[in-house]
């Protein structure tokens, strides 16, 4: 259960991340450990999948440093998303947090 909470907060942090700029998986793992999420590359790489799939995300591989590296941007579908969940984020806080 704290799992499937978990991902869905993961999830808006992906989105709020990737509205500001490019991500990708090893910068969204370190950024979500900052948080206390611990999340393996087997969980978030199919997620981030997901997300394309859902047209809330596109992808471009880059090179860098020789390597290929996979970079996320948000489409307006999840700009879109980000600012529904913007919303309802501010109505649960005001409930569970604030009372
Ligand atoms: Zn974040």
């Amino acid at each position: 259960m704290i799992r499937d909470l978990e991902l869905a907060f993961i999830k808006i942090h992906i989105l709020y991340h990737a509205d500001k700029e490019a991500v990708f998986g090893v910068g969204l793992m370190e950024e979500l450990a900052s948080h206390g999420y611990e999340i393996s590359p087997g969980t978030l790489y199919p997620t981030l999948a997901k997300m394309e799939a859902g047209g809330f995300l596109t992808c471009e591989t880059r090179t860098v440093d020789h390597k290929q590296r996979k970079y996320y941007h948000i489409t307006p579908e999840g700009r879109d998303l980000l600012d529904r969940m913007r919303q309802k984020i501010e109505e649960l806080y005001r409930e569970v947090i604030r009372q």
